[in-house]
């Protein structure tokens, strides 16, 4: 009976960020800055959209791909960043996740390499592992920018047959800069690497101006590009993602998403086609705050000596803890444990976080301020 569960499945463990959110139960009083789920309320006028939406009972079935309304919108939505798409290039998923795994799915057979950017979103692991697939772990930079000499050698050493690209970043909030995103372009383009972009923080890159690979058009036949509402408009749990890629991806695409999903919920597309087109100054103020948020953070940090990154995009800022001499996973216990603040361990980001820590700072600055005390405190005894 050792085989009645598959070999693959076996092989990946639920991510390192749920398992430590779920100790933050076990622990009285404790606070958590353990999610990537913004503090902020779902903007007003998207409740009003998807309750009108019930009381319309558009409670059915969509097309697989999604509302067209909607896909119409992703697209102008992605033309004023200079990434252009066609309505039937773009198929609504259930969150950015069920995108990732359909791309996936529809990509890869056994022993097929995908190549990652390390420390990383652990579920592209994940899902590679799933499928049978092998992944190349690359380090990033100490400042967590592509390493693009080591990528050229990469490509053309091990040519995977896909690429991870995951800008802004969870965990570290790096960006792709203009000079990363031209050189990168030059070093694709001789290449046959498929590349996914995720890019599910687009909306919060808190520099004046965002680039993508996907503003290469010359380059949308080998892009899957990812992307969702779930940070945007601060509604995780409401399901909502995108993908978008050529006919050729997107047929085999649309076959996974139908025999695994059908469709993502009505309610939730009617809430995002609404958001699209008035909640954008929502989508302002909460970068705004989180821009906020991050310069407070990453100055308490500073001042208690600790190295780390300035974050310029998401909501996670990635400091180094290695001069305590302790592992990701022991400080964040001991942590928890002892000042009872949650963070999560680096090393739930590949082999490359061990030695950092993640802090989610999308909650309240009354949060963390409390936090920041506390990490202060048990720093100081340690
Ligand atoms: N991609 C990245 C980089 C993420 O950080 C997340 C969620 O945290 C996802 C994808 C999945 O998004 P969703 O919650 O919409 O499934």
């Amino acid at each position: 009976m050792n085989d009645i569960i598959s070999k693959n499945v076996k092989s990946i463990e639920i991510s390192g960020i749920r398992k430590f959110y779920n100790k933050v139960a076990e622990v009285p009083n404790a606070l958590s800055l353990t999610l990537g789920q913004p503090d902020f309320k779902v903007p007003h006028k998207i409740k009003e959209a998807m309750i009108r939406a019930i009381n319309e009972d558009k409670t059915v079935y969509t097309s697989n791909a999604g509302i067209v309304e909607l896909r119409k919108e992703i697209c102008s939505y992605l033309g004023k960043m200079d990434i252009k798409y066609a309505p039937e290039e773009v198929c609504i998923t259930i969150g950015g996740s069920e995108a990732l795994l359909s791309v996936f799915t529809a990509l890869l057979n056994p022993g097929d390499k995908v190549l990652v950017f390390t420390p990383v979103y652990p579920a592209y692991e994940s899902c590679v592992k799933i499928l049978g697939g092998v992944v190349l772990d690359s380090p990033l930079k100490s400042d967590f920018t592509l390493d693009l000499d080591k990528l050229e050698n990469t490509l053309k050493a091990e040519k995977p047959k896909v690429m991870v690209l995951s800008f802004p970043s969870n965990p570290t909030g790096a960006i792709l800069t203009k000079e990363d995103c031209d050189r990168l372009y030059e070093i694709v383009k001789s290449s046959d690497t498929i590349i996914i972009s995720d890019e599910m923080y687009s909306s919060l890159c808190f520099e004046e101006e965002y680039f993508s690979i996907a503003q290469h058009s010359d380059l949308l036949d080998r892009i899957i590009y990812v992307n969702g509402f779930s940070k945007m408009f601060s509604m995780t749990g409401l399901r909502l993602g995108y993908v978008c890629a050529q006919e050729k991806f997107m047929k085999e695409i649309l076959k996974v998403h139908q025999y695994n999903v059908s469709c993502a919920p009505s309610i939730s597309q009617y809430g995002a086609l609404e958001g699209l087109k008035t909640c954008m100054d929502d989508v302002e103020f909460m970068k705004t705050e989180f821009i906020r948020r991050r310069d407070y953070v990453y100055s308490r940090l500073k001042n208690m000596g600790i190295e780390v990154n300035m974050p310029r995009g998401a909501f996670y800022i990635f400091p180094s803890i290695k001069k305590f001499h302790m592992t990701s996973q022991e400080f964040c216990e001991r942590l928890l444990l002892e000042q009872k603040v949650a963070v999560v361990p680096g090393s739930a980001f590949g082999k490359e976080g061990e030695g950092y820590v993640r802090i989610s700072y999308c909650y309240s600055m009354d949060v963390l301020e409390q936090c920041l005390n506390r990490i202060e405190s048990f720093i100081n005894t340690i």
